[in-house]
């Protein structure tokens, strides 16, 4: 294998692989390195994720990133296609919902008339009208919502994979392998050291190691403002069961839920600060009894799968709970 490449790549979650397709897609004849340290990606923010987009947001930019997120999912298949064979992203528009309390409507609304002169398809809907179209979700101090029609859910496996082949196909060449540091001369980065001590240059490194980001741009000399959040996602099975696929429901505590079909939903939020797991646990319940729709939460429910991602860990339990108690 030669140690020299164009650029290297350093993580090969979402950002790594499709940063490698759209550089090839660019530049066919560059020599491109993708270094991920675990291609099972058990850790990685990309396969713990709830694969969720939306338009609804307050910054230009993040609305006009979304907008093209629509276009590029809309051409997935033909674009990513690799030997005839087209990836599916499993994206599911069932829109998405956020519930808006006294506190947040200034701040939705200005949101709102920003995404609607951008041209998205965002609705405020009265509590009336809420109740009537979407009668599962819970109005408590709800003074209205605003409705994304074309927000939505993917299968961040099958993107990330669809990514990671079509890299490869173009000819990114991938590396297992931990990237001990970012080797630099004169205020430019000339290449990667592994943590096997084996050097690779490159004219250009890019640092795409998600949460551990920071880490590693440190060995560079580089302060990077990354600030790892911990998010905690559980699955609740319980009675309901809609005729369709709801609408995923963002409620103003941050807490949101995604139907999964039938009886399933899958609750989320992201906690402030970091913690072990035990720590994590104990923010899960008072997230669940505090703010947790009635029928999701009734002595019948039972949640089944709790996923936590943070820093540098991440816990996935089957473990069934005997129903959703507070203790
Ligand atoms: C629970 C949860 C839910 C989320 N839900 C959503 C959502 O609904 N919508 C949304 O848009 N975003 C969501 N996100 C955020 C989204 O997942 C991330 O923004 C995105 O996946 C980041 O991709 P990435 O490639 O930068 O990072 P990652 O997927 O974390 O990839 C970084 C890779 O770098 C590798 N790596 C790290 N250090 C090294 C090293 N030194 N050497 C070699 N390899 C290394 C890791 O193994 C990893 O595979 C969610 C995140 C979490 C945790």
């Amino acid at each position: 294998m030669s140690n020299a490449f164009d650029v290297i790549i350093a993580g090969g979650g979402v950002m790594g692989c499709a940063t490698a397709t759209y550089l090839l897609r660019a530049e066919p004849a560059l020599k491109v390195a993708v270094i991920e340290r675990d291609p099972t990606y058990a850790r990685s923010s990309t396969v713990l994720s709830d694969g969720n987009t939306r338009l609804q947001f307050n910054l230009k930019e993040n609305i006009q990133m979304s907008l093209y997120g629509l276009e590029v999912l809309g051409r997935f298949g033909d674009d990513l296609a690799v030997d005839g064979e087209q990836p599916d992203p499993g994206f599911r528009q069932q829109g998405n919902l956020f519930l808006i309390d006294a506190d947040s409507e200034t701040e939705s609304r200005e949101g709102l008339a920003l995404q609607q002169a951008l041209g998205c398809d965002v609705a405020w809907l009265e509590p009336g009208e809420i109740a009537e179209r979407f009668p599962y979700a819970s109005l408590d101090g709800c003074v209205g919502a605003t409705f994304g029609r074309l927000d939505g859910t993917m299968s961040p496996y099958a993107v990330l994979q669809a990514y990671r082949r079509k890299a490869a196909a173009l000819g990114a060449q991938f590396i297992q392998a931990e990237v001990g540091a970012i080797t630099h001369a004169d205020g430019r980065a000339t290449g990667t050291r592994l943590a096997t001590g084996e050097a690779l240059q490159a004219g250009a490194v890019l640092n795409a190691t998600g949460p551990w980001a920071a880490r590693l741009a440190a060995t560079a000399g580089i302060a990077l403002p990354v600030r790892p959040i911990k998010r905690q996602v559980f699955i609740v099975d319980t009675d309901l069961r809609p005729e369709w696929i709801l609408p995923a429901f963002f409620f103003p505590s941050g807490l949101y839920c995604i139907h999964e079909g039938e009886g399933r939903f899958m609750f989320g939020k992201s906690s402030t600060g970091s913690g072990s797991s035990a720590a994590g646990r104990v923010c899960m319940r008072s997230i669940r009894w505090t703010e947790m729709p009635s029928w999701a939460s009734g002595p019948r429910s039972r949640a089944c799968i709790w996923r936590m991602a943070f820093p540098g860990t991440a816990f996935n339990s089957a473990t069934r709970w005997g129903g959703i108690c507070p203790s």
